[in-house]
């Protein structure tokens, strides 16, 4: 996996070089022109990565609604579940929030934005910020099919979450369907591991075609933005995780980190947690020792509700576009900041790009022109990417704290480096 992250970032650069998007090298044969961009760019590498992409999409609603089926009622005892619950929400939210005032204070710091005079004819338009109280209505669905079609994580969770109660509380006839649901899930993470076999190429494909295409103009210009922003998600990932995991578990934390990679470079390419929900569940449950009956909650809430690298992007960007149109901030603004940002990561799901529409309901709320979203849409792409391996790593790391401190973990697969290797 590291190798096609590597191969495809250098063949999309190299591409991109030799290749400018008006430059095309187009070849006359005979009968057609053949255009090196058109069958690289646009059909191998775009085919390659949108097929790996679906297949890793396809597994997430039947892999979540059947796991924690599995993994609820295996914890019979509903107080240990509101505990567990309880535990990762809290651990979720503080993260988001430590993530959110570590990239303001650092942005109020270094000011990326000031001195810049920039102007945008382009314009953003802001999607109205769910209340709470919607965010909550929302959690229940009225229809589980929908659901499921819609992929709407938070619904699956509380579907299956009532569901796998009441299999728990319904004796013999909820042993035979839970019997089922533990062959399902076996066969599903199966097919998981056959995906991952592929993963190398389908990783190439994305980063090959995600390369080739990057603005690098605006990425020159907006340096100095993209530089902090990236430097904190950095700070975020190898400082304090790693300070929040020795102290509150006493485990190694380069363990931890070593372990994280290869589901960071799917992060990474796929920009979106909930599409890599099945490769941080079997690193999470195989490689780290975090029980299925805990990885099977956690890991999906934490795709959905916990963003810590978005929030950093949304922290940096604030301050900065509040530099750009010279607008200072009070203190009460920088907390309004910080709670907009924790709370619209719940209702939002962790797929690509949708920071900037959180970012939109932050800027909203402080009375920051959205506009400000134009002048940095253009470098969002590559950060987007950098902040999806930051979140899905918080995610990870919330389950590790919420398995030991329950009990759901295994220190021995944690230690032990080849762990998922044996498993195969
Ligand atoms: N792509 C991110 C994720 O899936 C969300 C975002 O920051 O846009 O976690």
């Amino acid at each position: 996996i590291i190798i096609g992250m590597v191969a495809g970032i250098s063949a999309g650069g190299l591409l991109q070089w030799i290749l400018p998007k008006d430059g095309d090298l187009i070849i006359p044969l005979y009968f057609f022109d053949f255009s090196i961009r058109g069958v690289f760019v646009d059909f191998f590498f775009e085919v390659g990565g949108q097929i790996f992409i679906s297949s890793l999409k396809m597994l997430v609603v039947p892999l979540v609604f059947v796991s924690l089926i599995c993994g609820t009622c295996s914890i019979s005892d509903t107080s240990k579940l509101g505990q567990i619950g309880g535990r990762a929400v809290g651990l979720y939210l503080i993260t988001t929030a430590i993530a959110i005032s570590l990239a303001m204070t650092i942005a109020i710091l270094i000011a990326p934005g000031e001195g810049v005079n920039m102007t945008s004819d382009a314009t953003y338009t802001a999607k109205e910020a769910p209340s709470l109280a919607k965010v909550f209505i929302d959690m229940f669905p009225s229809n589980p099919f929908a659901a499921f079609t819609e992929g709407n994580m938070l619904q699956i969770i509380v579907f299956a979450l009532l569901f796998g109660i009441a299999m728990a509380l319904s004796g013999e006839a909820g042993e035979r369907v839970a019997a089922v649901f533990e062959d399902l899930n076996e066969v599903i993470m199966r097919l998981v591991t056959i995906l991952m076999n592929l993963a190398p190429y389908g990783v190439f494909c994305l980063l090959a075609k995600t390369f080739t295409d990057l603005p690098l103009g605006e990425l020159l210009s907006l340096a100095y933005y993209f530089m902090v922003v990236f430097g904190v998600l950095l700070i975020h990932a190898l400082v304090t995780y790693p300070v929040i995991l020795k102290a509150l578990t006493g485990l190694n934390p380069l363990i931890f980190l070593r372990k994280m990679r290869e589901t960071a470079i799917f992060a990474f390419s796929t920009s979106s947690s909930n599409a890599t929900i099945p490769v941080t569940l079997e690193t999470v449950t195989k490689k780290m020792g975090v029980k299925n009956s805990i990885a099977s909650f956690t890991v999906p809430l934490g795709a959905t509700i916990n963003m810590d690298g978005t929030a950093i992007m949304q922290g940096v960007a604030t301050v900065f576009i509040a530099q750009v149109f010279n607008v200072d901030l009070t203190i009460t603004d920088y907390l309004m900041v910080i709670l907009t940002a924790t709370l619209a990561s719940i209702g939002t799901a962790g797929v690509p790009g949708v920071g900037l529409i959180m970012l939109a309901m932050v800027l909203n709320q402080v009375g920051l022109p959205v506009e400000g979203i134009a002048l940095i849409i253009g470098v969002d792409r590559l950060l987007d990417m950098t902040r999806t391996a930051v979140n899905v790593t918080g995610d990870s790391m919330v389950s590790v704290i919420v398995g030991k401190s329950v009990d759901g973990f295994d220190e021995q697969v944690f230690n032990d480096r080849d762990a998922a290797k044996k498993d195969e």
